[in-house]
């Protein structure tokens, strides 16, 4: 017998993962989809393709970030036939131009702002460090655009047990976000990988119930 597509265990296994093109410019070329789509966003170097690998495991992903000029872009991958992950660039680069910082806001908006089958973004920062002005702009803008936001705090392995539930709780009174919503991650140990994909797929389930 064939097992159940919805059984939650089975909606946790990527089966199939397909770059299907990147946006590169504001009101630039973007896939037509009708799938729900969720975002990554943080700063370089935050640790979002080790992140993205861990989730998707799959080496033609891994492939297609490391192109080089795709950094930059807008990059949309098609999982399972049943979401769009959305790979957004990497802000606050101390070493990119004013001209590549400027293009950042202008991109970011006209995709957030067209895309409204945007179920959630999920927002990266490193356990250790405090947010950047940067990650703070852009949990204001998510907030201002009511997209639903999951925030993964990157890198646990760097700190104990002790250390990274003390800084869970201090990142949760900053950014003024219930515990709950930080999800502690390490690409190294795979800790909070299944976290994760649950709570996207509560996204992605959350806003077909509501389109239904
Ligand atoms: P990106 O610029 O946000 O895509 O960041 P990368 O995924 O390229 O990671 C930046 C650096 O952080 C690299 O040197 C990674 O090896 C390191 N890194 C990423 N994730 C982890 C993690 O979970 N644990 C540790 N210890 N290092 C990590």
């Amino acid at each position: 017998m064939p097992k159940d597509p919805g059984a939650p265990a089975d909606k946790l296994v990527i089966r199939n993962v397909e770059f299907i093109g990147g946006m590169a410019e504001k009101h630039g070329w973007r896939p037509e989809s009708n799938l729900p789509e969720v975002a990554f966003a943080g700063r370089s170097n935050v640790g979002k393709s080790s992140l993205l690998n861990s989730l998707v495991r799959r080496k033609s992903f891994a492939r297609v970030s490391r192109t080089p000029g795709r950094t930059r872009e807008i990059n949309f991958f098609r999982v399972n036939n049943g979401f769009v992950l959305v790979d957004l660039p990497g802000y606050g680069y101390a070493r990119v131009s004013k001209q590549q910082k400027s293009d950042w806001k202008p991109l970011m908006e006209s995709y957030l702002r067209r895309t409204t089958q945007l179920r959630g973004i999920v927002l990266l920062l490193d356990i250790r460090r405090e947010p950047s002005e940067d990650d703070r702009a852009m949990l204001d803008f998510l907030a201002e655009t009511e997209v639903p936001t999951i925030v993964a705090l990157t890198k646990t392995d760097k700190l104990s047990k002790g250390a990274a539930r003390q800084r869970i709780t201090e990142l949760a009174e900053t950014l003024r976000l219930p515990n709950e919503q930080l999800i502690p991650f390490s690409a190294h140990t795979g800790e909070g990988r299944i976290e994760l994909l649950e709570a996207i797929t509560d996204l992605v389930d959350a806003g077909r119930e509501e389109s239904a």
